[in-house]
């Protein structure tokens, strides 16, 4: 029987940032298992016919100095933008800008005053923005919008633009199902940028490698010992007593081998990974809930709109929730496009139909005027948000907790069953490897 001292499961940037935190303190005694041929997970780039696509739009916003230096370090040649992000909505064919709730002013004047009369009058609508989840009266995320920003802004915006992402009842999201990714304004917020726009947000600039997200994935897999990863090999149980994995692989001689470990740091979605490990309880189905994203990437023949990078459509017609121009990002002339559509987990999704629908809505809302599509590609991503309820969020911390006895750690975005992006995947990944005496 094989054996290792860490078992990774997953060569996504999770995955591939425990490596190479382990090798950084000299520890190369690990082994990465991917059930695909090629590193990245959802973090991939797809190029064809001169276009640069992400599996879906990706773009970079770091908060730590140190961890970006880390990077670019490692991606020589590589030309990096820093974008001054030009987000907005798609309103009753105008753009206004984004976040919604505090560009009402933009609005037709009889929306305004129904937004403005009812977020002022909203519950919790004075609450400054820090102290949200002390005063908050509310148990779910619906409820939470309701409280805050009123009716109308509700019924414009949040609510039809959240059901088309999240593809969910909203109640059943916990409070914070957003977590810092949700633009929080306070009723002072509101008024105050009416007159002095301050429309900064989590992500008011951004970065972008001229060769896509996967630049940032090599250069962290520059980091990994060479031949760490056994590529097309899954992880298909865990014997947790024996502390024993069993994978397949389509393309190793033998087919399947067990693996015995001393530690295993998975980056599968949570809800498959405990019923690899046959910790799974009856009620998973209610518990883990998710949905799917289709990814549509277009490539035209001629440039389309400008000074935009990406717009969030929340009417109910519209089958996409947002639409990214990464040819905006670096001035080329041929428009590219990201198109994304939510799914509840379950839906059989007939890719065909939908890409028919989507382009016939591209023209209604005015973003293809006339150009030739010329190239594309599409992916589901399955899970792609995960759903955070009070449940999800209390059997994650017992079942982890019982995992972390046996030398199992579940951590990235489908492994922690969170709202992150990259950096956290390498921040998370880099602190459980220092915290290993
Ligand atoms: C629509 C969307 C937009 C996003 N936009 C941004 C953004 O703009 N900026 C940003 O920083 N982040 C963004 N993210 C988040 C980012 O994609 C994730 O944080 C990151 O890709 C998660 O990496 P991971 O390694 O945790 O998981 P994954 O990327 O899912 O990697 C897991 C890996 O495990 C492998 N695997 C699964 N099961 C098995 C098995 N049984 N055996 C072996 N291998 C297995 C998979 O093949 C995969 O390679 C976005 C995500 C989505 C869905």
């Amino acid at each position: 029987m094989d054996s290792v001292r860490t078992l990774i499961v997953g060569a996504g940037v999770t995955g591939l940032a425990t490596a190479a935190a382990l090798s950084d303190r000299g520890d190369d005694d690990y082994l990465i298992l991917e059930a695909d041929r090629e590193i990245g997970g959802w973090c991939k780039t797809v190029k064809k016919d001169g276009f640069v696509w992400d599996y879906s739009g990706h773009f970079f916003h770091f908060k730590h100095p140190e961890i970006e230096r880390w990077l670019v370090d490692r991606m020589p040649g590589q030309k990096i933008r820093v974008v001054k992000k030009k987000s907005f909505i798609a309103y009753k064919g105008r753009f206004i800008d984004f976040p919604f709730q505090k560009n009402i002013h933009q609005l037709p004047q009889d929306e305004f005053i129904d937004c403005l009369h009812d977020v002022y009058f909203a519950r919790s609508s004075d609450v400054k923005a820090d102290e949200k989840r002390a005063a908050l009266p509310a148990t779910n995320f619906k409820e939470m919008l309701s409280a805050r920003f009123g009716r109308s802004i509700c019924e414009k915006f949040l609510f039809p633009y959240n059901e088309k992402l999240y593809a969910c009842d909203l109640a059943t999201l916990d409070v914070d199902a957003m977590g810092r990714f949700f633009p929080y304004a306070d009723l002072t917020d509101i008024v105050r940028n009416m007159k002095a726009p301050d429309n900064a947000s989590y992500n008011a600039t951004f970065t972008y490698p001229e060769g896509g997200a996967i630049e940032y994935v090599r250069a962290i897999a520059s980091a990994v010992r060479p031949g760490a990863v056994a590529f097309e090999e899954a992880l298909v149980a865990v014997d947790l007593e024996r502390k024993v994995a069993r994978t397949t692989s389509a393309s190793r001689a033998g087919g399947s081998r067990e693996i015995r470990f001393d530690r295993l740091v998975s980056s599968v979605p949570f809800n498959r990974f405990v019923a690899l490990c046959g910790v799974g309880s009856d009620d998973e189905p209610s518990t883990w809930a998710w949905n799917k994203v289709l990814v549509h990437n277009f490539g035209f023949d001629g440039k389309g709109q400008r000074d935009v990078h990406w717009a969030y459509y929340p009417a109910r017609e519209t089958a996409f929730y947002r639409v990214g121009w990464y040819d905006n990002i670096f001035d080329a002339d041929r428009m590219s496009l990201y198109v994304e559509i939510g799914f509840p987990r379950d839906a059989t999704i007939d890719v065909a139909a939908m890409r028919e629908r989507v382009l016939r809505d591209l023209e209604r809302e005015g973003v293809v005027t006339g150009q030739r599509l010329v190239a594309e590609h599409s992916v589901v991503l399955d899970p792609a948000y995960v759903h955070i309820t009070q449940r999800s969020l209390a059997e994650h911390r017992r079942v982890t907790a019982a995992l972390r006895e046996r030398g199992v750690w579940s951590i990235g975005r489908y492994g922690g069953w969170t709202y992150c992006a990259i950096e956290d995947n390498i921040v998370e990944a880099r602190a459980l490897v220092a915290s290993w005496n």
